[in-house]
């Protein structure tokens, strides 16, 4: 039997590039996938990702040139990206043909591909990992050895569960979408280069509902963390409040989201969790395919080292360097969620915060550069005083 570099389980966006950086650094991979189901995702990508990753304008399915936050009231903030009219956009994908293409350049780049359904992690003679898996539902059982292995098999990762035993799972909140064509381009309500992002209870009691412009579909859809929440309901609800009712369904699902990133992403011994399988999505955004695909860089490194100097240590450097990056933003944005969700009242004054410049231009910069600007004190200032005297509005 061959013993494999790394067998990276999952290949979604964190899977995919983690076997592309480790075939391309010269190292074995297998890259396992379940494969027959498209992720559900509303597909929004920041330019930082495609200039990161190399991802070519072709994939884009649709660009939002706007953001248009709605509140409890109904009032509606837009929110362009680019007010200099200089040409940025978010980027949407479909992530049937986004994920696909990633795996195709894993492949390119070496790594050789699987369709099989991870199980478990025993252990060789020797004590190296072998990795269990299964082709079809109830077909035998198959094994590979490997040196490392990377979980990249999404929020609730299976890897996670049997490899990180003692590691609390994230928490998580429950997304629902229904991928809808889309309406005429004189709809009313329906801009194909605008996200629209609901902040009333109505639609979600602690998250938020949104429209994503895909091109010729659109992605609609709700997160709560409330389990009692019926997901299904409210988006059959802002379907009709929204008049995009009578547009033909194309697909219905649903996945959870983890909010927070796991306190260890190694077994210290040869496992190492990356993307949804770490738990790093961005809070109150939902953001998780950029962080997918930044953390699968620094567990690629991580297991690089790894192979290199057979010393397992080098595994947990892959949390370190993205928390260092990205921790700051993700305590922001956690505490953003926590206060500004959190009921109507303060849904209502965080969407009129959106509507002041500098908040808006500082947003999209953090969203597209995924940097903080510290060029601009005089702005973060001005904007620390509105939210304390929002705060201060809002308290009681
Ligand atoms: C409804 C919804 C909307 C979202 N919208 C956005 C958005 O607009 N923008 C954004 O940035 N993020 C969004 N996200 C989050 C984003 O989809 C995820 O953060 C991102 O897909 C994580 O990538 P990943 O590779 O870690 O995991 P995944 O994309 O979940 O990939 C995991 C892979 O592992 C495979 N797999 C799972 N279990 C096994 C197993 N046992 N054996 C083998 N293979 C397995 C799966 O087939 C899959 O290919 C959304 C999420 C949801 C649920």
């Amino acid at each position: 039997m061959i013993t494999y570099d790394c067998v990276v389980v999952g290949g979604g966006p964190a899977g995919a590039t983690a076997a592309t950086e480790l075939a391309r650094a010269g190292r074995s991979v297998l890259l396992l996938d379940r494969g027959g189901r498209i992720k559900p995702c509303g597909g929004a990508i920041p330019p930082r990702l495609m200039r990161d990753f190399a991802i070519p304008e072709t994939l884009l399915v649709g660009r939002a040139v706007a953001a248009r936050m709605i509140a409890p009231s109904d009032r509606a903030v837009d929110m362009p990206v680019d007010p200099s009219g200089a040409g940025g956009y978010v980027g949407m994908v479909d992530r049937e043909t986004f994920d696909e293409w990633l795996r195709d350049r894993a492949a390119s780049a070496g790594a050789e591909r699987r369709t099989g359904t991870f199980e478990r992690i025993v252990r060789d003679e020797d004590g190296c990992a072998l990795v269990c898996y299964a082709e079809t539902r109830d077909g035998p059982e198959q094994r590979v050895r490997a040196k490392a292995v990377i979980g990249a098999d999404g929020a609730r990762s299976r890897v996670a569960l049997v490899a990180l035993k003692d590691v609390e799972p994230a928490r998580c909140v429950y997304a629902y979408h229904e991928i809808i064509r889309s309406p005429a381009a004189s709809d009313p309500y329906f801009d194909r280069n605008r996200c629209d992002v609901f902040y009333q209870a109505a639609y979600s009691p602690d998250f938020y509902a949104w429209i994503f412009p895909h091109g010729d579909t659109a992605s609609i859809g709700v997160g709560s963390a409330n389990k009692g929440f019926g997901l299904r309901d409210a988006t059959t609800r802002l379907r009709a409040h929204v008049g995009l009712d009578a547009c033909e369904t194309l697909r219905r699902e649903g996945a959870p989201i983890p909010l927070r990133p796991l306190a260890r992403w190694d077994n210290g011994r040869d496992v190492l969790v990356t993307g949804d399988a770490a738990g790093v999505v961005a809070p109150a955004s939902g953001e998780g395919i950029y962080y997918a695909m930044v953390s699968a860089q620094h567990a690629a490194d991580a297991v690089a080292a790894f192979l290199a100097t057979g010393n397992p240590r080098a595994l947990r450097q892959a949390r370190r360097t993205f928390m260092r990056a990205h921790g700051l933003v993700f305590r922001i944005l956690g505490i953003m969620q926590y206060f500004w969700y959190q009921n109507d009242r303060r849904r209502e004054r965080f969407v009129a915060m959106c509507a002041d410049r500098d908040v808006q231009q500082l947003t999209w910069h953090a969203y597209m550069n995924k940097r903080l600007i510290y060029a601009r004190p005089l702005a973060y200032a001005r904007i620390f005083a509105k939210d304390l005297r929002h705060l201060l509005q809002t308290a009681g």
